[in-house]
């Protein structure tokens, strides 16, 4: 299984929220978590699927212009690769076959995020973007430790996003 990238930017823009993407071929696939990721497996993270982005965009770092999409600050709060581990009836299945069928799961090593991961369309909503990042059971759950809290900083210029 060959490694993608994954990268997880904190955006202030109207709210302050997590820009998770997954590489998937040539381009990331993102989800809007508003209150970014949980270790804890009880926490199912609302991850609303959003614009598709340029793999170059993944090191972005700054302040986009008021009246441009996406208007606001931007850093690098996670970055890494991945490891697609979806199964369906006991086979491997390809990413984007997982994504298709809303049901990824994936295993991150991250600066911040390691371990598995299960990405999960909600199906009986009126909104089909809506799907939930939950943290698997395995050695880097984590009950009490809040990432989201204790790590607030760029993995690449290590500042805060009021410091950009
Ligand atoms: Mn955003």
């Amino acid at each position: 299984m060959k490694n993608s990238i994954f990268i997880i930017q904190k955006h202030h823009s109207s709210t302050l929220h997590y820009d998770f993407r997954l590489q998937i071929g040539n381009i990331l696939k993102s989800w809007v978590i508003p209150k970014g990721p949980s270790l804890n497996p009880k926490d199912k993270r609302l991850a609303i699927l959003t614009e598709d982005h340029k793999l170059d965009f993944a090191d972005f770092e700054g302040e986009i212009p008021d009246g441009k999409y996406g208007a606001g600050t931007i850093i690098v709060w996670d970055r890494g690769s991945y490891q697609n581990i979806t199964t369906k009836n006991d086979k491997q299945i390809s990413i984007q076959e997982a994504f298709k069928n809303g049901d990824i799961t994936i295993s991150l090593k991250g600066e911040k995020l390691k371990g598995n991961f299960s990405l999960i369309l909600l199906r009986h909503q009126n909104e089909p973007k809506n799907w939930l990042l939950i943290k698997q059971n395995d050695q880097y759950a984590d009950n009490k430790f809040d990432p989201i809290i204790e790590l607030p900083n760029s993995v690449i210029s290590d500042k805060g996003i009021e410091e950009i």
